[in-house]
């Protein structure tokens, strides 16, 4: 089990709020806020891979993204390796990029279809670093070898590999800094099944090899439960649960994580207890206007009067588990 306490933390996310503004009417008015990202906070200890999950829309890639400052946060602070980026200038900010990177989820849309395999992964070098021609490309072979590319490729486009090369040159490209944390946006989402497993085993080496730190966001929570150290699950713009994998798979405290986990199935289906399936009434909310409260009243199985008027509290119930919930309030 990952053990926090002998951890130095190198991500801390405090009061994140990422709200984007409804501008209505011919005076394109000011009149709300798509809530994707509501006062989320955690922290990401060096060396740990951090599970985000929830189901699509929940602002889990949001957060992933205004977590690297790639969007400017509405409020809270991002504070990454002692620094807090969530409103330093662009300048400052980009003394910060080789620290923190990003792998995206679909390795075709992200990849410069003009360029080749090599300017590609030395793009950042060329911006970041002074090394000379020779030294870039050395440093490219590297990086090539490090996630499994063959270097005779070096000049070929991105159209001219799979899906699952494709997502290799997109993480050769985020090593290129030698970087210590990296967001993983649903980095195996838009691949083959068949490889979804090399994809990830691959993260996992650099990983051990680099001492990577990960946040690692996805809606797949067999996947998370595979690679992730500790898991946060989302809905509806915030962080309802936080705790170890096994506690959180084990023993899911909040309702809406226990609903999520019902319905992920198992490999054995004789193993598969259908009557403790949980299943959710309703939609989700939208995040321009969610319910008063708890988020989750609309819809949560254990719902109480309290719920629909009070929100409740993000709060440690038991050391390393953190739950937003009524239930464990009183
Ligand atoms: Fe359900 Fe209430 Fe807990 Fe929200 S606070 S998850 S509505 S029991």
């Amino acid at each position: 089990m990952f053990d926090t306490a002998q951890r130095k933390k190198l991500v801390s996310v405090n009061g994140l709020k990422m709200y984007f503004p409804i501008h209505t009417g011919l005076l394109r008015r000011h009149t709300g806020d798509v809530k994707a990202v509501d006062d989320v906070s955690f922290d990401i200890y060096e060396g740990e891979t951090l599970g985000l999950v929830g189901e699509s829309g929940c602002g889990k890639s949001t957060c992933g993204r205004a977590v690297l400052r790639l969007y400017d946060p509405t409020a809270g602070t991002i504070e990454v390796d002692g620094t807090d980026i969530s409103t330093t200038s662009q300048s400052a900010l980009r003394k910060m990029r080789p620290v923190m990177q990003m792998v995206f989820q679909d390795p075709q849309a992200s990849l410069n279809p003009r360029m080749s395999v090599a300017d590609i992964i030395g793009e950042p070098l060329r911006e970041h670093t002074k090394k000379s021609k020779a030294e870039r490309l050395d440093r490219i072979y590297e990086l090539m070898d490090a996630v499994g590319l063959n270097r005779d490729f070096a000049n070929r486009y991105p159209h001219e590999f799979s899906g699952g090369q494709r997502q290799r040159i997109g993480i050769a490209r985020a090593l290129a800094l030698n970087p210590k944390f990296i967001v993983c946006d649903e980095p195996i989402a838009a691949l083959d099944v068949s490889i979804q497993a090399q994809v990830v085993n691959l993260l996992e080496d650099l990983q051990s090899e680099l001492g990577l730190t990960y946040l690692f966001i996805s809606h797949d929570l067999s996947m998370v439960r595979h690679i992730a150290d500790r898991v946060a699950v989302m809905y509806l713009g915030k962080v309802v649960e936080l705790a170890p994998r096994e506690g959180l798979y084990d023993d899911p405290k909040h309702p809406y994580t226990i609903a999520l986990l019902s319905a992920v199935p198992e490999p054995d289906p004789a193993a598969h207890d259908s009557a403790n399936r949980v299943i959710l009434q309703g939609d989700v909310p939208s995040p321009s206007n969610p319910p008063q409260g708890c988020n989750f009243c609309t819809r949560c199985p254990k719902v109480m009067d309290i719920c629909k008027q009070e929100d409740p509290e993000f709060r440690e119930i038991e050391p390393g588990r953190f739950v937003a919930c009524h239930l464990y309030n009183q």
